[in-house]
């Protein structure tokens, strides 16, 4: 391949090394630009002679000023270049961006499961809630008896997952804050991939009770007991009660209710669902310079795409996006939906400032070592994830979304957390992009890996499902791999296994808990 780099807009006056394995000193460009280093795949080269003090610009943003003199064709890392302050949460444009609307998609489907909440599901997996920690050994020891002995009986449910964490009891319950781990824990059990069939194993003493999880009314009566009017009661193996004899008697206790509900669930069937029925949650993790060049354009394609067929897409990430509060404002349907991701911004800046966190906290080693010098340029090639649909809703973490349309879904970045986050959000579809490779996976809802590079690509053939590096050598267009984004989406909903499902690959379900453990 020709020596090539990209620059993402016309006034950027930096763009990145596109070559496997980087470029020596001395490689000259079409152009006839000549590199006074050598500089590494992904790391990025000045353009013209920056001087001491001037803007360094990348998608047209500065990210960063010059901390010394920088001549054209030298290698600009994170040491040479000073990073901004964090944008002000005032003063911000609010709805300012009128779109030109969407042409809307039709005649897309997927083969999916019904809920009785109108919800679809991509899975039929039984879940197991867990109110506490405590009884995460035992769930676990009743999972593997469950998958060994029963599962095979009923062959159109997909698998059976134990909801642990690691929430429950030693947590300040009443705490303000602690509304989010709870309401994670009480969507999750609600994600449409298990069905409406809510079953619970608690301990019996923790703080966290079956009915403070999942308060009357929560759960729509005809997805409890197939029904029965009145019937409200929840299902629940305690393991402090006095008909438990033994260890295997609760294993049994939790193999009998499995069973009413693995009965219900093996009676359902795939049917054929609009587009509009899928709820895709998109994040990043392990992100390098071709994040923002290769996978998140191309996902931001496919999320218009989603958009128009009229689903729900989510993006996530308080720390990846702050820095582009001000596009993200602009581009809110109305002053509400802004004021909403002003708040949540807001929170999560007090939320920082507690723990006396600084700017550099993220980005990670390895973002800077992928050519990502500081959260300023990670954070703009983390927003094009989110394409360019207008914002419709914004979501506090652990909370359900309840429209269709491009949703802004406040959530750390920390990959897990996120996940645990959509989940509860209420996806059936998972996508993540990642440059320096991560092996990430869900065990509640498929989870379609994007490389960044065709080298990663190539090395995880079977780990990554899209290759997005095609768009950086010209092999392919953003709308190709966009295109082929969704058409795969609509094929992993319908039942077709990620490379993570196919070796089982799965991450624990980790909580975001801001109140205080007692
Ligand atoms: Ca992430």
């Amino acid at each position: 391949m020709d020596p090539l780099f990209i620059r993402m807009h016309a006034a950027d006056n930096v763009a990145i090394v596109a070559n496997d394995g980087g470029l020596p000193a001395g490689t000259v460009f079409p152009c006839g630009l000549q590199l006074r280093e050598q500089v590494p795949q992904g790391h990025k080269l000045s353009l013209v002679d920056i001087a001491a003090g001037a803007a360094v610009l990348r998608y047209n943003v500065m990210i960063g000023t010059a901390l010394r003199d920088i001549p054209a064709g030298s290698w600009v890392h994170e040491r040479i270049l000073r990073m901004p302050p964090a944008r002000a949460l005032t003063q911000l444009p609010m709805a300012t961006v009128k779109p030109v609307p969407l042409m809307p998609l039709a005649g897309h489907t997927f083969e999916g499961y019904r809920n009785t909440d109108g919800s679809v599901g991509s899975r039929n997996i039984l879940a197991i809630t867990t109110t506490v920690q405590c009884v995460a050994g035992v769930v676990d020891f009743a999972v593997q008896r469950i998958k060994a002995e029963l599962l095979s009986r009923y062959p159109n449910v997909d698998d059976v997952v134990g909801l642990e964490h690691s929430y429950g009891c030693g947590v300040a319950i009443d705490a303000p804050d602690a509304i989010i781990p709870i309401r994670t824990l009480r969507n999750i059990s609600l994600n449409p991939n298990f069905g409406g069939e809510v079953m619970i194993v608690s301990l019996g003493c923790e703080k966290l009770q079956p009915e403070r999880l999942l308060p009357p009314g929560v759960i729509p009566i005809t997805d409890q007991r197939g029904g029965a009017p009145g019937d409200d009661k929840l299902d629940v193996v305690c393991l402090q009660d006095e008909e438990h004899i033994g260890f295997m008697s609760m294993i049994d206790s939790v193999m009998r209710q499995a069973k009413v509900h693995l009965e219900r669930l093996n009676m359902r069937r795939r049917e054929t669902c609009p587009a509009s029925e899928l709820v895709v949650g998109v994040q990043c993790g392990g992100s390098d310079a071709f994040s923002g060049v290769t996978a998140n354009p191309a996902v931001g394609f496919a999320s218009d795409l989603l958009v128009r067929a009229g689903a729900t897409v989510m993006f996530s990430e308080v720390t990846e996006v702050r820095d582009g509060i001000d596009q993200l404002t602009a581009r809110a349907i109305n002053t509400e939906v802004a004021e909403a991701m002003i708040r949540e911004m807001a929170w999560y800046d007090l939320y920082l400032e507690k723990g006396q966190v600084d700017r550099s906290a993220n980005t990670t080693p390895g973002n800077r070592k992928g050519g990502l010098s500081n959260i300023v340029e990670k954070a703009m090639g983390s927003i094009v994830k989110s394409g360019t649909a207008p914002i419709v809703g914004v979501l506090a973490p652990g909370e359900k979304v309840r429209q269709k349309g491009l949703i802004y879904a406040a959530t750390p970045a920390s990959d897990f957390i996120c996940g645990t986050l959509q989940l509860a959000a209420g996806i059936n579809l998972h996508v993540f992009t990642t440059g320096r490779g991560t092996p990430y996976g869900l065990a509640q809802v498929p989870v379609i890996k994007v490389a960044t590079r065709s080298d990663l690509a190539r090395r995880w053939h079977d780990l990554m499902d899209v290759d997005a590096g095609r768009i950086a050598t010209g092999e392919a267009t953003i709308e190709d791999v966009g295109w082929e984004l969704f058409r795969l989406m609509l094929e992993v909903a319908s039942g077709k296994k990620t490379w993570a499902e196919h070796w089982k690959l799965h991450n624990a379900l980790v909580l975001f808990n801001p109140a205080p453990i007692t």
